[in-house]
């Protein structure tokens, strides 16, 4: 029997999000003062861990945000003035555990949501929370607005066995990881593969399939992992958006992610999806 692909980290149910409460104010008031009801605490601008990684509630005083159910427990959050910067929450993400990953980062990105949303963007008059904070409303307009989810492709590119991996300028030294970047408008997810490794390593793709995807919560990204055939080798990389790419064989991904003294490269962290689609291809 062989092991299941891993799943990325951030991903998974979290909670139930019982949407068919979210429109019942009167019902969500009455979760929110029940006993049972708890808070996400923050600090920082980032929700509080324990010393094990788990994060921190209290009895609620400020339910602004209704997260959902965890068994019997309503969880609630409150708007933040988030600081939702990777770098900055990079020590927290070392610590946070793998099962609270998911409600973490759905917290992170709709309390981020509301702090930089709270005007309309038709008409520019204020806007009220509504849904349980899963909408805001204009009450000049009646335009309703939603928390984006910004979809991003990163790719695995393989050729003759090999993988593309490239680096960025702010990467620790040794590191390389996926390819990636944002879909356009009017795109579809095989279009804005082809593209992305078009524009940064100059080589056409085909077969690109989908292999998994993570909610990414600085601010409100959704990583959509895929993996592509190269129709050749030779690069052109463009130097703008990486510092290097080079192509690995199997051997070295395989020292890479096992961390053998001497590997040819750093692999990305294991909170990133570009580690598991290295893991699933090493597993294929
Ligand atoms: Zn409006």
């Amino acid at each position: 029997m062989t092991d299941p692909l891993p799943e990325p980290f951030f991903s998974g149910p979290g909670l139930d999000r019982a949407d068919a409460l979210r429109a019942d104010e009167a019902a969500l008031h009455r979760l929110a003062e029940g006993s049972s009801a708890r808070q996400l605490k923050w600090s920082d601008g980032l929700p509080l861990l324990s010393v094990d990684g788990e994060l921190q509630w209290e009895p609620t005083s400020r339910p602004e945000l209704f997260l959902g159910f965890d068994g019997e427990v309503a969880r609630f959050s409150a708007i933040e003035d988030v600081r939702a910067d990777a770098r900055a929450a990079f020590p927290l993400m070392a610590l946070l555990h793998s099962g609270d990953a998911p409600l973490f980062a759905a917290a992170l990105s709709l309390a981020r949501w509301h702090s930089r949303h709270r005007f309309c963007a038709n008409c520019g008059h204020l806007t009220k929370i509504v849904r349980g904070g899963w909408s805001r409303s204009c009450p000049a307009c009646g335009a309703e607005h939603y928390p984006r989810v910004d979809p991003v492709v990163i790719m695995l590119v393989e050729f003759d066995g090999r993988l593309l991996l490239g680096r960025q300028s702010q990467y620790p030294p040794g590191r390389y990881s996926a390819l990636a970047g944002f879909v356009e408008v009017g795109e579809n997810l095989e279009a804005a593969v082809a593209r992305e490794i078009y524009e940064e390593a100059g080589i056409n793709v085909r077969n690109i399939r989908y292999v998994a995807s993570q909610p990414w919560p600085f601010p409100s990204s959704l990583m959509i992992g895929c993996q592509a055939e190269a129709e050749s080798d030779g690069l052109r990389i463009d130097r703008a958006e990486l510092e290097d790419a080079r192509w690995f064989g199997r051997e070295e991904v395989d020292e890479a992610l096992a961390g053998a003294a001497g590997a040819s490269f750093l692999p990305p962290p294991k909170t990133a999806i570009a580690r598991t689609l290295l893991e699933c291809w090493l597993a294929a």
